[in-house]
């Protein structure tokens, strides 16, 4: 053979170059091989010096670089943990990265997961006190650590990972690390980014070196559509099936979607299409991966895949950078994502499907060059990439609801919200927007300090409305008694997007009686589930997703506990033996817990349908309940509907749709437990 033979064109040497390396790649399996072959690994020494010589260092590489999963582990070896006294932090905009990382570490280190290497996400902690080193968590975690170790004196090092990804979040611990790096001289911060932002990050502390990863990354061969798309599903399917039929095996398929729902459909109907083709063509393995799905699940975007098969990944943004799946080669990028919005003027937040910056779809490009040269097949024009789509992405924080964040500043001690640290500032008007919501909830009094109420709802492991709703079911003199019920109807809420298997019937009234509420829907649920001793045939019987019902068993666990610890329960139990029957009332009074938690998220019927309502200031926005509703049966049955229903989320997409409904009977309520925002109630 002419194996020796020079090439004579570039591109033919490159080709000639890039079998070569793959044959390497495909030889060396063994795990640690694998390491030693990422591109972090020939700057590991370089690394760690420049880590020791500088408190805070940022690096920079290309996605699949050995970031996440190597960087820790270079520190764990340095000795960074003092033999066990001292831990280090990774955080992970993303619940289903620092899972996955945490566990592709464990297996790289040969150590049970949740010993040494262990990860912390809300409502799920895999740690083991006193042994675990390395901790994989979500930012959010990291930042309710502040709140009992306000110096994190347990941390040797904190790893920021994905801050390009700019989660309000990760902005804030950014600005709180900010402060407490001159009084902890010894902690070491690294800020590890995708090629984004870098400077900004850099300027932000004091001018900290940037270290750069060279990454190896093959072309990527970008292609448009001629003419703008109008159903980018549609465009997304024949793309795939386009490739499946066309391209050479082997060569995985990425497609970048906006959420679970999406997801699911498309799947359904790239399996309808090609059953239909049958063995004409070669099997399609199709896998999704977004943030609700079940972990099993999650794990199969990684098994490789066989001989002669094609893997087609259905993801959400999740994949743009923060996990690597080996072997695609071809990526289909609609440009899209699902993005919160907040509108101070309304108060209201809402979850939209806008089309992605530059530096997004460029980063979803270069996931197809990572194993060979590759294609992407944008779903869009090259018209539109120039002259329609932002630069780069909009920090969350100058898009979302700051609620929360003031809430937990503030009982940090930081009052001077404005001059406190931050890469990008939020606009006043939305924090003057939050201080007033915090005050209408009641965790700030009139001058602006926060209250006992505002202490205990930062205390509680959920958003401080839902808080709220718990503290309001033990202690309000018209409605306690019900904090049990609460807390099952708050745990389900966490989990209702992977409740039901099958979403298209109307769900859950085959298990319970009529019910006239999401919320009673819920409780009656989880109350049947508990009867039948929680039994995983009950979940099979009524299409209800066991692991699901198991999670919400853990978090209603874990707010009782908290709810406990706080004296709420004994409070609760006192009034509840007091009661002639504990049943009576039992709607009325949860529907005023959770007006008293979520007094901004109501709606009110008009003669064109529900429209919402808030301060006197807003104009009020046409809301449609959602088909899978319970509130939407209702209606649909030609029942009356209820003059105001409370939602608990509002999705844009093709309609202002409101989920997870729950009618108010009695326009009394409102004024009765939010007199501040409703006082029309006296009119009536
Ligand atoms: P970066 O953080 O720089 O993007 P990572 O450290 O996440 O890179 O990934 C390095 C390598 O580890 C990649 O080749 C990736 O495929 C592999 N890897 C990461 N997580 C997993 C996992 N859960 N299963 C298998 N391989 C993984
Ligand atoms: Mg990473």
């Amino acid at each position: 053979d002419n194996e020796e033979v020079m090439p004579e064109k570039d591109s033919e040497y490159d080709n000639h170059l890039i079998e070569r390396l793959q044959k390497e790649q495909d030889r060396i399996t063994s795990i640690q091989e694998m390491r030693k072959l990422l591109p972090v690994y020939s700057y590991r020494n370089a690394l760690l010096e420049a880590i020791r010589e500088h408190q805070t260092l940022i690096v920079v590489g290309e996605t699949g670089s050995g970031k996440t999963t190597q960087l820790p582990q270079y520190l764990l070896e340095d000795g960074y943990t003092k033999g066990g006294k001292l831990r280090i932090a990774v955080t992970q905009p993303r619940r289903v990265a620092a899972t996955a990382v945490a566990a592709r570490v464990a297996d790289e280190m040969d150590v049970v997961l949740g010993k040494e290497v262990g990860y912390s996400i809300r409502f799920e902690d895999k740690t083991t006190e006193g042994k675990t080193v390395l901790k994989y968590m979500t930012d959010g975690m990291l930042l309710r650590e502040f709140l009992e170790d306000p110096e994190l004196k347990k941390y040797s090092c904190i790893m920021i990972d994905e801050a390009h990804e700019r989660t309000l979040a990760t902005d804030i611990l950014l600005g709180l690390l900010k402060d407490i790096l001159p009084h902890r001289k010894d902690l070491k911060l690294v800020i590890s980014s995708a090629t984004m932002n870098a400077t900004k990050f850099s300027r932000f502390f004091n001018n900290c070196p940037i270290f750069n990863v060279p990454g190896r990354r093959y072309p990527v061969d970008i292609r448009y559509t001629v003419q703008p798309e109008a159903n980018y599903i549609h465009a997304a399917i024949s793309t795939v099936l386009q490739i499946h039929t066309k391209e050479p095996l082997p060569g995985d398929i990425l497609v970048f979607l906006t959420g679970q729902e999406e997801i699911e459909s498309i799947k359904e109907k790239m399996e309808q299409i090609t059953e239909k083709m049958g063995s004409t063509i070669a099997p399609l393995i199709i896998t999704p991966i977004y943030a609700n799905l079940p972990q099993e699940q999650q794990n199969e975007i990684f098994i490789p895949t066989p001989h002669n098969c094609r893997k087609v990944v259905l993801a959400t943004n999740i994949a743009e950078t923060s996990l690597t799946i080996d072997g695609i080669k071809y990526v289909v990028d609609p440009g899209y994502v699902k993005e919160n919005s907040f509108v101070p003027s309304t108060g209201m937040t809402q979850l939209l499907t806008v089309p992605c910056s530059r530096a997004s779809v460029d980063q979803r490009a270069g996931r197809a060059g990572r194993v060979g040269p590759g294609k992407c097949f944008r779903i869009f024009t090259k018209w539109s990439y120039y002259n329609e789509l932002e630069l780069m992405p909009k920090p969350e924080i100058v898009r979302t609801n700051l609620s929360h964040t003031v809430l937990l500043l503030l009982s940090l001690g930081i009052t001077d919200l404005i001059n406190f640290p931050m890469l990008d500032k939020p606009s006043i008007s939305s924090l003057s927007k939050s201080l007033e919501n915090l005050y209408l909830l009641g965790a700030l009094n009139s001058k602006g300090s926060i209250t006992r109420l505002g202490r205990i709802m930062c205390e509680f492991p959920c958003e401080p409305e839902y808080a709220k709703v718990l503290h309001t079911s033990a202690t309000h003199d018209s409605c306690r008694g019900v904090l049990d019920e609460c807390i099952s109807i708050v745990a389900m809420l966490h989990e209702t997007k992977s409740l039901f298997l099958g979403q298209k019937s109307h769900p859950g009234s085959h298990i319970v009686g009529q019910v006239d509420s999401d919320h009673m829907l819920y409780l009656e649920i989880y109350n049947e589930w508990r009867n039948y001793n929680y039994s995983r045939i009950w979940c099979q019987d009524h299409k209800i997703q066991y692991k699901t019902l198991c999670r919400v068993r853990n978090i209603r666990d874990q707010l009782f506990k908290c709810a406990d610890k706080l004296g709420l329960v004994a409070v609760n139990e006192t009034v509840r033996r007091e009661m002639v029957d504990p049943s009576s009332h039992l709607a009325a009074k949860i529907t005023k817990c959770f007006i008293s938690g979520f007094p901004m998220n109501v709606a009110q019927l008009g003669t064109t349908g529900y429209r919402t309502v808030g301060k006197k200031s807003t104009s009020g926005l046409n809301v449609y309940v959602h088909p899978s509703s319970v509130v939407f049966h209702q209606t649909r049955d030609a029942k009356k509907p209820s003059k105001h229903v409370l939602y608990q989320q509002l999705m844009l997409t093709s309609k202002e749709f409101i989920r997870d409904c729950l009618p108010i009977h009695k326009e009394s309520w409102l004024g009765e437990m939010v007199p501040q925002l409703f006082n029309f109630s006296k009119k009536s």
